[in-house]
């Protein structure tokens, strides 16, 4: 029989290389001048999938929210031995906060329940450019599904419960859950595996529809937009002949309700964005006693740093 197993995957700039060059005078994030990369917890994420499908039989499919560039992820996904990828793509998802994102997620996963039902949903626990771990417990809220966070290993799926091992930050717990479900999964999860040469060689022709428009862009410079459609439609034929065309879906496709979607769909509003260098000069080391830091936070209370 075997488990639908979906892992959630992000294309995320490589933090970890931050130069003078990472910020934008506005504050924002440079993309351009930072290597993208799968993001790390994820890789753990589709390794404990990978790690349950030939424990247990089933069917892994790595799904991506984000622009055609994204496809990279996916198509690291195929390499290490995911079966199926599918690309979310749409301008009208453009600036999605973490719930209009999780919303967006929950109908793609939906979608892929109607041809057959998803039992489990992975996910890193966190990813290192937007930071704030909120997209998974918002993806299982809008499931109704239940959601283990900080997952290290499971131990065994039996009689439709999953039986799994989460970090408290202090210990360890053993959580029992009901299918289907969703994990988040941390870098102390299985070590990741890498890619496979046969399959790296098998896959690395895989392209989504956005991709070949995106190409051909470049290698029919001034061609009528029709010739260019024409073209590919045949490109994309012949990768689906064999089995490399990467499934794009778009909100239509979903059926996600755009009113979710979106600048619409996302309550957070960004009022100002601020570099903040530490300087020496900023620091004040607290005695650790009890009253050294209350009379710490009450400053901080008092300057409108908290509170
Ligand atoms: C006000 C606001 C506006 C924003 N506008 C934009 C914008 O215009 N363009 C833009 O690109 N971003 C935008 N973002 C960022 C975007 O909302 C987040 O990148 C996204 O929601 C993921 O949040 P996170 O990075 O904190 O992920 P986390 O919640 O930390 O991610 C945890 C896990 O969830 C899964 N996951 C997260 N995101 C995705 C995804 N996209 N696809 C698949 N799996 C995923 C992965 O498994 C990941 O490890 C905006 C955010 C805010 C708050």
């Amino acid at each position: 029989m075997g488990y639908n197993l979906v892992v959630l995957v992000k294309q995320v700039p490589d933090t970890k290389r931050i130069t003078g060059e990472a910020m934008l005078p506005d504050g924002t994030v440079n993309r351009s001048a930072l290597p993208a990369i799968f993001n790390p917890e994820d890789l753990h994420a589709l390794e404990l999938a990978l790690e349950l499908k030939e424990r247990y039989g089933g069917y892994v499919t790595v799904v991506t929210m984000g622009p055609p560039r994204a496809c990279d992820v996916l198509r690291e996904g195929l390499e290490r031995g995911a079966d199926d990828a599918i690309l979310i793509t749409d301008r009208r998802a453009g600036a999605s906060d973490t719930l209009a994102t999780s919303y967006i997620l929950s109908c793609a996963v939906r979608q892929i329940g109607a041809a057959k039902p998803v039992d489990m949903v992975l996910c890193g626990r966190q990813a290192i450019d937007g930071d704030t771990a909120q997209v998974p417990p918002q993806t299982a809220e809008k499931l109704g599904w239940p959601q283990v966070t900080y997952i290290e290993k499971v131990e065994e799926i039996a009689d439709g419960r999953v039986r799994a091992k989460r970090n408290t930050g202090s210990g360890w717990e053993r959580v029992e859950c009901p299918l289907p479900c969703l994990l988040t999964v941390t870098d102390q999860g299985p070590e990741p595996r890498p890619a496979s040469a046969k399959r790296l060689m098998a896959v690395k022709k895989a392209r989504s529809r956005a991709e070949i428009q995106m190409e051909l862009g470049v290698q029919m410079p001034g061609a009528a937009p029709e010739a260019i459609a024409a073209e590919a439609e045949n490109r994309a034929a012949a990768l689906a002949a064999k089995n490399l065309l990467i499934k794009q879906w778009t909100l239509d496709d979903i059926k996600a309700d755009l009113q979710w979607c979106g600048r619409d769909g996302s309550p957070t509003k960004v009022k100002r964005i601020q570099s903040v260098v530490l300087k020496g000069s900023g620091f004040k080391k607290v005695e650790a006693a009890a009253q050294p830091i209350a009379d710490m936070i009450h400053e901080l209370i008092d300057d409108h740093t908290i509170g």
